[in-house]
């Protein structure tokens, strides 16, 4: 007698058990890409970080700075700089891999072209080859355009108030220098997601080369380790390798980005075989896998004292910054006295005159208001007080400051000028000083 199974009903008894899902540095890095690719549209846009040129400002975590804001544009270039260089001698390229926009934007215009390829192959394939690739290579270019202009947009938004420049773009402005550099970056980026790509990252990024100089023995690598001889030459972690390298060469090549899809590929193949890949992230040649067994300051990364030192630096930067912006005031007052002539001597009283300078480095409008301290019987003589400053403009002007002419006045006498947020807060003070006539003694 033969019985008949379906069909489904034997694939499924044959079929190898699937390896069970795995976590893919793949999925992982297309998340990753997604967040930056989010944030390098949020950083300009948002005031995060951006570095006005027209204006000389520099924002910062939402905080508008003016140039002349030494303290905090240094701690925050110094702790972009040390964590550009803690993150390289500990993770070696993953930033390259993980984050960099050229790498984002390179691999994007990769997938996309190929998804249209395939598109085209299914939807015409009864098209000669030659037609379906000229057809694609012209949607892709007509596609790659308008995203050219927008990523263009975005980038000069980190120099330019997106604002103004909108307004350039509308206007089609290619005369001004704001509109030529605009022009200028919309076909570089162009050219560089048609044409150059990866090519970039071996040829003019610096960072790449940064990179030989910074890594050591403990730097993260993507590492190909076969002692026991099983690798069975499927070459797939060569396909996937977007650098176009073979990892099994050497750990050290200067176009390997430590992306990882050379070991999901190796883990794929031979996972499929009940075998561990032979690709992994080590901690340098000699070093263990990332990830395995071992103190969690070290599978951090933190694996000798250099690291510790470069932390330690980082974080003192970091605290610097945090400081440097909790004592920032948005509004400046800056005051000094006239003494061109030392007073002045009319209808009875004596005049010294003060000059101000008022700063308002916050997005609302603001107004200052002067008083004085220590000075009996003195009168503060202001054309307006509160003085009114508009958001992100600069006051100047002058003031007189008159006593009454009385015997036994002090040729130098020291006050306070207070000056205070007219919506309340914590006045800013100067220790100044009030001259009047010497005082003859009587004979
Ligand atoms: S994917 Fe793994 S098994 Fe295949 S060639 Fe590369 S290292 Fe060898
Ligand atoms: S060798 Fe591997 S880790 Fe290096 S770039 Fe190629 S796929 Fe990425």
């Amino acid at each position: 007698m033969c019985i008949t199974m379906p069909i489904s009903e034997v694939a499924k008894k044959r079929a190898p058990a699937l390896p069970p899902p795995r976590v893919t540095y793949h999925r992982l890095r297309k998340s990753i890409h997604f967040a930056c690719f989010l944030a390098f549209l949020a950083l300009p846009f948002f005031d995060l970080m951006r570095f006005d040129i027209p204006r000389q400002r520099f924002y910062f975590a939402g905080y508008e700075l003016w140039i002349n804001e030494f303290a905090i544009i240094f701690f925050a270039l110094m702790f972009l700089m040390f964590l550009i260089i803690g993150s390289s001698i500990a993770y070696g390229r993953v930033y390259c891999g993980y984050m960099c926009p050229q790498m984002i934007f390179s691999e994007a215009s990769i997938s996309f072209e190929n998804r249209l390829r395939r598109w085209m192959n299914k939807r015409f394939f009864d098209w000669p080859s030659k037609r379906r690739n000229l057809a694609v290579r012209a949607l892709f270019l007509a596609a790659l355009a308008p995203v050219s202009v927008f990523l263009a947009f975005a980038f000069i938004s980190y120099f330019v108030a997106p604002r103004d420049l909108l307004a350039r773009l509308l206007a089609l402005d290619v005369h001004t220098a704001g509109g030529i550099a605009g022009a200028a970056v919309t076909l570089i980026a162009f050219l560089d997601f048609t044409l150059v790509r990866q090519r970039f990252c071996t040829t003019v990024c610096p960072y790449g080369y940064l990179q030989g100089i910074l890594g050591d023995n403990n730097t993260l690598l993507v590492h190909y380790r076969d002692e026991s001889h099983q690798c069975i030459e499927c070459k797939k972690c060569v396909r996937v390798c977007h650098m176009g390298i073979d990892i099994r060469n050497s750990p050290f090549q200067i176009e390997c980005v430590h992306c990882g899809e050379c070991i999901d590929a190796c883990g794929d193949v031979l996972g499929r075989m009940g075998k561990k890949g032979l690709i992994h992230y080590t901690w340098g040649e000699h070093g263990g896998e990332a990830g395995g067994r071992e103190p969690w300051l070290r599978r951090l990364g933190l694996r000798d004292a250099k690291r510790a030192i470069v932390l330690l630096l980082l974080l003192c930067y970091g605290c610097g910054l945090f400081v440097a912006l909790g004592m920032r005031h948005a509004v400046l007052v800056e005051i000094s006295p006239e003494r061109a002539s030392l007073y002045r001597i009319d209808g009875g009283h004596v005049y010294n005159k003060f000059r101000f300078n008022i700063a308002n480095r916050g997005r609302t409008r603001s107004a200052v208001i002067f008083s004085l301290e220590q000075l009996p019987s003195a009168t503060l003589s202001i054309p307006e007080n509160p003085v009114p400053v508009e958001a992100g403009k600069s006051v100047q002007g002058e003031f007189e400051i008159s006593r009454p002419l009385a015997s036994g006045t002090q040729e130098v006498e020291h006050f306070t000028i207070a000056a205070s947020p007219a919506g309340g807060g914590s006045p800013d003070e100067f220790p100044m000083t009030f001259l009047s006539p010497p005082q003859r003694s009587p004979r």
